[in-house]
């Protein structure tokens, strides 16, 4: 960790007001670090994140591989005897990593979640026949998996779903789509 030489405070401050997150109640005692089961591929462990936040080190949390490699599994949260929401701080994060224009560190995975709400956008659900294929066209794979032959495999593997009822070849639309739609604008 680099620490940067003009530290932000209000980037918590502004956090807590979005949450509140109560990540100042962090004694750093990382039992949401031992906890997480993503932590292997992380740049930053969790509580890092928390410090650094705390710290006012915006550009380090946002350009952390770390919030796109959480998987919202909600461990830590449970864990954090201080009531810390981490894996909520870490969506929130997210959202501010694209809202102020910095480049995501997991590109794939930024424009996954990006697919899924176009996705749920659509019907007021998300819609799992299309949500792949409309990935890899978003994020560049598909080109590579008609290349490398891996295309084969996604559809064998669709072939058997389909075949077990559990892949549904068109979206259905359900009741709430407006209040959905109300929802993901508000967000
Ligand atoms: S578990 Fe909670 S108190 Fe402990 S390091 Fe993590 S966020 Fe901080
Ligand atoms: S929510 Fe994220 S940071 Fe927390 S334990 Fe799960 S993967 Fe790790």
């Amino acid at each position: 960790m680099q620490p940067s030489l003009s530290p932000d405070f209000s980037f918590l401050q502004k956090a807590e007001a979005a949450g509140p997150f109560n990540a100042a109640e962090c004694f750093q005692c990382r039992k949401c670090t031992n906890g997480c089961p993503a932590s292997f591929e992380m740049d930053l462990f969790p509580d890092q994140v928390i410090r650094l936040a705390i710290l006012g080190q915006k550009e380090e949390v946002l350009r952390s591989r770390t919030i796109w490699i959480c998987a919202s599994c909600e461990t830590c949260s449970t864990r954090c005897p201080n009531g810390v929401r981490i894996a909520e701080l870490m969506d929130y994060f997210k959202e501010m990593s694209i809202r102020t224009g910095v480049s995501p560190a997991q590109p794939h995975v930024a424009s996954l979640h990006q697919t899924f709400l176009g996705n749920v956008r659509l019907t007021g659900r998300v819609f799992e026949g299309g949500l792949l294929p409309a990935w890899w066209l978003k994020s560049g794979q598909l080109g590579s998996k008609i290349r490398s032959g891996g295309i084969r495999n996604e559809m064998k593997m669709a072939l058997k779903l389909f075949r077990k009822g559990r892949l549904a070849t068109t979206p259905k639309t359900i009741k709430g789509k407006a209040e959905v739609g109300a929802i993901l604008r508000s967000s």
